[in-house]
């Protein structure tokens, strides 16, 4: 055995490739990046790299090359890989790396400003922000930050917890986890798949990467697809931060701009929880959130139609059963439509079956 090559994973977007991006890994080979997929190979000169942050929050870092057939992307797909990078990188770009710190330093002037702003509010009125309430929690919003976004949503499940009654650790949590843990495996995010004893047909993320699953939803599946087909979707609700939006809406000013600026000191958290449970997705949300969820079963390798299946079945109830999940994911012929159309379009290359039996993990509720 060698001496293993410093190398960073990366998701590769470009002409070619499935819209979800394809896993590959990536290293630099003297001026060089290097970087190979399961389909191919591509050898990036240093000086045809630009870097620049964009993804899902405009914090990601992004590799971006032109070449004949069209621009190519490759995304550092969470921390260790970011640092990685940053240790593996050339002299020739050290100068953009430094160019994008400046601008992280730009935001941390526009901090201090928000602070100010802050101090100032009160002398500003009340009925000047009534007026920008909406814009300004939403500039709120972008401001917060992944580890900012992780703490919210600890303090959010820490408010619900002692209502929760988990489900004894067994063969069922194993495979949520398993499966939760595929899904979510380039993810910026560390996910905590909280299993709970609920015959309520229903699954929820909070802010950061909390999601709790019932135990009545696990009853209703019929396979570990339609399974995860359900939580690939509360996973890009997540990944989308629309539990985040969601939050901020529901928050006081105060707590919006408090969150913004790093400060959880104030009593004003402790209703956080049972006012984010009353504040919806809006539709174009959960459109995207079904739709993201395929992309996110695809970069898993998972088969697209068990989420098609799972909510075409719950949609078809009108009685009592009818699951509280679609309460809050109105599961209609357009979404549905919307999401077989997509389905369909997906080659069915690259999909391996998730490797466990769906009803030895039921066993164990
Ligand atoms: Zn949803």
């Amino acid at each position: 055995m060698g001496i293993p090559i410093p190398e960073f994973k990366v998701l590769l977007y470009g002409p070619s490739f499935h819209a979800a991006g394809i896993r590959a890994r990536a290293h630099f080979d003297g001026e060089s990046l290097a970087i190979s997929a399961h389909n191919g190979s591509f050898l990036v000169p240093s000086h045809l790299i630009t870097l620049r942050t964009g993804g899902f929050d405009g914090r990601q870092w992004l590799i971006t090359w032109v070449a004949q057939e069209g621009t190519y992307s490759a995304m550092l797909q969470n921390e260790a890989a970011l640092r990685a990078f940053v240790l593996l990188a050339p002299a020739s770009i050290g100068r953009q790396l430094q160019r994008i710190r400046g601008g992280r330093a730009r935001n941390g002037r526009l901090r201090r400003f928000a602070l100010l702003l802050l101090a100032l509010l009160p002398l500003l009125g009340v009925g000047l922000y009534t007026f920008q309430a909406d814009r300004l929690k939403q500039w709120a919003a972008t401001r917060i930050d992944l580890e900012r976004e992780r703490q919210l949503g600890d303090m959010a499940y820490a408010q619900i917890q002692p209502a929760l009654k988990p489900l004894d650790r067994g063969v069922t949590t194993a495979a949520v986890e398993n499966i939760g843990n595929r899904l979510t495996a380039e993810s910026y995010y560390h996910y905590h798949f909280h299993v709970v004893v609920d015959p309520g047909i229903n699954a929820y993320a909070l802010p950061g990467g909390h999601i709790v699953v019932n135990t009545g939803l696990i009853e209703a599946t019929n396979s570990a697809g339609e399974f995860a087909g359900v939580l690939a979707h509360e996973i890009s609700h997540v990944e989308q931060r629309h539990t985040l939006r969601k939050l901020v809406t529901a928050l006081d000013w105060r707590a919006v701009l408090g969150v913004a600026l790093g400060n959880y000191s104030s009593g004003l958290w402790i209703d956080m929880a049972e006012r984010l449970g009353h504040v919806a997705y809006s539709p174009a949300q959960e459109s995207e959130a079904d739709l993201d969820g395929l992309d996110i079963l695809r970069r898993a390798e998972i088969a697209p139609n068990g989420m098609e299946t799972f909510f075409a079945r719950m949609a078809a109830k009108t009685d009592a059963t009818r699951p509280v999940l679609l309460s809050v994911h109105p599961a209609e012929e357009v979404r549905l439509a919307a999401l077989r159309a997509t389905i369909v379009r997906q080659p069915r290359d690259d999909v391996y079956p998730i490797n466990f039996d769906w009803e030895l993990a039921r066993s164990g509720l």
